[in-house]
């Protein structure tokens, strides 16, 4: 069978031209599936990870819609996206650039932890579209900085990390504030109970779209678990990385005591690393992301739930990845048990030689 071209999903010249210059060939699954009914106006129920190319899937039709259909009279927010992290909405802001490079329309990302006043310059110049945390949304709309009522198209992204993180209230509270007649996209990687609730009550007859069966890891991460004594893990973690067959590596650590460690072990055995959890400034935080995309450094320690780290977060190295090529990538868990690497998991030398792998570790 012919693959979808993005041609067969029926985009404009400047968004096509876009994508050639991003090196996008051909839609992923999620975008050929969801692209022509979101083009149509439907509501979609999304149930994809990081990693499947949903922003995408959800940014290319809102920017041929907005293009499309421009708005008469006064600007207004036209479309907004609410996202569980400052780094994901950073992403997602990215990609808006990055899809809507050929068009004049304008987008603005707000999220917490930094100053509030370029968010508001920008919001007050005008933008089409505003791609948001929860938190501080809520906030610059209690300050009358943000104004919804002219809203068309609402994207709830990652919606399960929204429970999990506790943003489920905050994403309620904006909610109640969109006009009702709107079209609504919602995506989850998992559908828990009250995420399906929700759904069901701000969906009206949605096209649903699975690229994923629920609780499934990255397609593109190989997966190795080893067993170690806690005392050893240091020592297998070093021994991983030696030679240069990982040249990146993310890690995650249960707290962020555990992360300044483990960076500190790292530094000293001569790896570029550093540390990234909620006690380092915003700023602090973007500079290691920095340095990690520019090769700067070799490992990252951003401190998370070792949930996260065996699921979605390891397909985030993707889109942390320079490459364009979409590499494979190595998750490996060190999982603190008193018994040996048992026979059978591959042994650190055979799971990691392959040139341009990142590696994920919970340590
Ligand atoms: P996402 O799931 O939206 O976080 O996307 C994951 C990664 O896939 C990002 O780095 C995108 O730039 C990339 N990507 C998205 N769509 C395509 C495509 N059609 N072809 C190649 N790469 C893509």
């Amino acid at each position: 069978m012919e693959r979808t071209t993005f041609n067969d999903l029926g985009l404009i010249e400047p968004i096509l031209k876009a994508l050639v210059e991003e090196g996008y060939t051909h839609p992923t699954p999620i975008q050929a599936q969801a692209i022509p009914h979101l083009a149509q106006g439907r509501d979609l129920l999304g149930c994809a990870q990081t990693g499947t190319g949903k922003t995408a899937a959800f940014a290319i039709p809102i920017l041929q819609e907005l293009h499309q259909n421009p708005a008469a009279g006064k600007k207004a927010i036209r479309t907004l996206i609410l996202t569980p992290t400052r780094e994901l909405a950073i992403q997602i802001g990215e990609s808006f650039t990055s899809y809507g490079r050929h068009l004049g329309l304008k987008h603005t990302v707000i999220f917490g932890g930094v100053g509030q006043k370029p968010q508001t310059d920008a919001l007050h110049r005008g933008v089409d579209i505003v791609v948001a945390t929860p938190g501080r949304l809520l906030d610059l709309m209690s300050q009358g900085y943000v104004h919804l009522n002219g809203l068309e198209i609402f994207v709830l992204d990652e919606a399960d990390r929204m429970l999990d993180m506790g943003f489920i209230h905050d994403v309620k509270k904006v909610i109640a504030k969109l006009p009702a007649k709107r079209q609504t996209l919602f995506f989850s990687a998992t559908m828990p109970p009250e995420i399906a609730k929700l759904a069901n009550s701000i969906l009206t007859n949605p096209v649903k779209v699975e690229v994923a069966p629920q609780s499934t890891t990255a397609e593109k991460v190989d997966q190795h678990l080893y067993f170690v004594d806690r005392t050893d893990k240091n020592k297998l973690l070093l021994h991983l990385l030696e030679g240069d067959t990982i040249r990146e590596a993310l890690i995650f650590t249960r707290t962020k005591h555990g992360a300044n460690k483990v960076a500190k072990l790292l530094v000293q055995a001569g790896h570029g690393a550093e540390a990234i959890h909620g006690n380092k400034s915003q700023s602090a935080r973007q500079q290691a992301l920095k340095n990690f995309k520019e090769g700067k450094l070799r490992a990252w320690w951003p401190r998370t739930s070792q949930r996260a780290a065996s699921t979605s977060m390891a397909s985030r190295t993707s889109s942390t990845s320079t490459s364009r090529t979409s590499p494979r990538h190595t998750c490996i868990a060190l999982a603190a048990q008193a018994a040996p690497v048992p026979a059978g998991v591959p042994s650190a030398s055979a799971t990691t030689r392959r040139r341009n792998s990142s590696a994920t570790s919970s340590a």
